[in-house]
């Protein structure tokens, strides 16, 4: 019997009100675990012990905290395979990108660490002769981290990094997809030298656990990443108590190929974007806007590129794109194909459940060709291994349709034209822009974020973090 994986809380692993079973989406018959699921008057617990803990914490010497985050973030490093492993097994992301994602989250606790020695404030003389005025930041207080499945390390380490570093209690509310990612992070984070009750976890549905966190009026703040849909039940929740939130959600990336762009690279580009970690990632390129010049060598490239595609097991040697992560994505992603179908797009590969040795979410990559901006499959989030192909006559026609959509996270352009690379960067509406990159793929000491229905509040990573995490007091000195 496998032992069930408990929640931490007030400084205490604790047994839940019921569990949940985790399966490899590779492979069903394998069992990654059980997990308890918090009661409600657990989540009470949790956030009158962050209240004390908070307090502790703040008056901890400064190397003392960063201590603890160099340890987190190193440990994670040195446990990047095996920890990698297991989140590969969980989610179903190809075993190197399963390893690169927990090496990269222990490099924000490291990162974050020094950050706790750069939080310098300001001073100035006030109008009022006699008076200096000095300006520090305290931290916030409980941050609620809730976070997704489809980086199950990364984006929550990147919300609890700075939440740690600068002073704050975190309550983490992980996807029920995910939780042994979750259980595995939480059980290096308890270990440290920190105040019981500091960070705590709580396993859960987010319609029962998530959703009374972010009613709570003892939640000081909330750093939430999922789907526009959560997120703008979690801002309403969240305003009826004026609390402070940071939301970043779904997003319709398009990549714009033009008829002077490297062919292989936008190629490449277009294949790991569309198709890395199944399509589902909020940077995934998912609109391919390619200029007529260049489109039908572009296409047949792209479709050849498409169908040579290894999919399998997330943990076999050679795999390139591994299952979806449920049942539930699954269906839903067949459902957009027909969908795409029905709209007139013409499937040009892929697009089809897979059987394979083992009983999975295999699909495999589909294109769309003959597209128009207008339809559902290019205004809506797939999260899938989908990629739809919008021909454009013009960089002017190219760039109004990156621009035509109601998300704004990232867009990017492959051209050999500096003038062109440099409109764009100008001219594109989104939070990131790439030029002769990949959509996908960030660095964590500059901000992340988007635009529109892509985001909502203050920037995540580097320096911006700290408006986040923290709150600004001006005081006033008789000198
Ligand atoms: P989701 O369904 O919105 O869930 C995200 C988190 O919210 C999960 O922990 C979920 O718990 C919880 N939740 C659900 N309902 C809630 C409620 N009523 N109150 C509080 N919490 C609640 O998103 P997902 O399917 O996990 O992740 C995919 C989405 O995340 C995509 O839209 C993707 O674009 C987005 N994403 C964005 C970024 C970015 O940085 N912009 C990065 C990664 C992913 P349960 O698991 O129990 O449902």
């Amino acid at each position: 019997m496998t032992e069930t994986k408990l929640n931490h809380i007030a400084g205490e692993w604790v047994s839940g009100g019921s569990e949940i079973e985790n399966r490899n989406p590779s492979d069903l018959s394998d069992l990654v675990g059980r997990f308890a699921q918090a009661t409600p008057d657990q989540l009470d617990t949790a956030l009158d012990a962050a209240i004390a803990a908070q307090a502790e914490w703040a008056a901890y010497g400064l190397e003392r905290k960063q201590a603890v985050l160099m340890s987190i973030g190193t440990e994670m490093m040195a446990r990047a395979e095996e920890l990698g492993t297991l989140l590969s097994r969980e989610e179903g992301k190809p075993l190197a990108e399963g390893k690169g994602e927990v090496y990269r989250a222990g490099q924000f606790f490291t990162y974050y660490a020094h950050e706790i020695l750069r939080q310098l404030g300001e001073n100035a003389d006030s109008v009022r002769p006699g008076i200096e005025v000095d300006i520090r930041r305290d931290p916030v207080g409980t941050v609620a981290v809730i976070s997704p499945w489809n980086f199950p390390t990364a984006t929550a380490s990147w919300k609890i990094a700075p939440a740690l570093a600068f002073g704050n209690a975190v309550i983490w509310k992980p996807a029920n997809l995910t939780p042994a990612s979750a259980h595995a992070l939480t059980e290096i984070i308890t270990r440290q030298d920190i105040p019981k009750g500091l960070f705590q976890l709580v396993m859960g549905a987010g319609r029962d656990v998530g959703q009374r966190l972010v009613e709570s009026p003892k939640v000081d703040a909330i750093s939430f990443t999922g789907s526009v849909p959560v997120g703008k039940g979690i801002a309403a929740a969240a305003i009826g108590n004026l609390t402070r939130v940071q939301m970043e959600m779904g997003s319709k990336n398009a990549l714009a190929v033009m008829d002077d762009a490297d062919l292989d690279l936008a190629v490449t580009l277009a294949l790991g974007g569309a198709f890395g970690g199944s399509g589902q990632k909020c940077t995934a390129s998912s609109r391919l806007i390619v200029h007529d010049a260049i489109h039908d060598a572009f296409v047949d490239k792209l479709v050849a590129g498409a169908k040579a595609m290894k999919v399998g097991h997330a943990l076999a040697e050679g795999t390139q794109m591994g299952p979806v992560v449920s049942e539930q994505q699954l269906a839903e992603n067949l459902a957009y194909v027909e969908l795409g179908k029905s709209e007139g797009a013409e499937l040009a590969c892929g697009g089809a459940r897979l059987t394979m040795e083992t009983e999975g979410y295999f699909m495999s990559p589909g294109v769309f060709l003959n597209t128009t901006n207008q339809m559902r499959i290019n205004r809506e989030e797939m999260f899938a291994p989908l990629a739809s192909v919008i021909r454009v006559g013009s960089y002017d026609e190219a760039l109004a349709t990156v621009n035509d959509t109601d998300f704004g996270l990232v867009s990017g352009i492959v051209t050999r034209n500096l003038a062109r690379a440099t409109d764009f960067r100008r001219k594109a509406q989104t939070g990131v822009v790439t030029v002769n990159l990949p959509t996908a793929g960030t660095d964590y000491h500059v901000p992340f974020g988007g635009r529109g229905l892509s985001s909502y509040g203050p920037r995540e990573q580097g320096t911006y973090a700290r408006e986040f995490y923290t709150s600004v007091k001006t005081s006033y000195i008789a000198s």
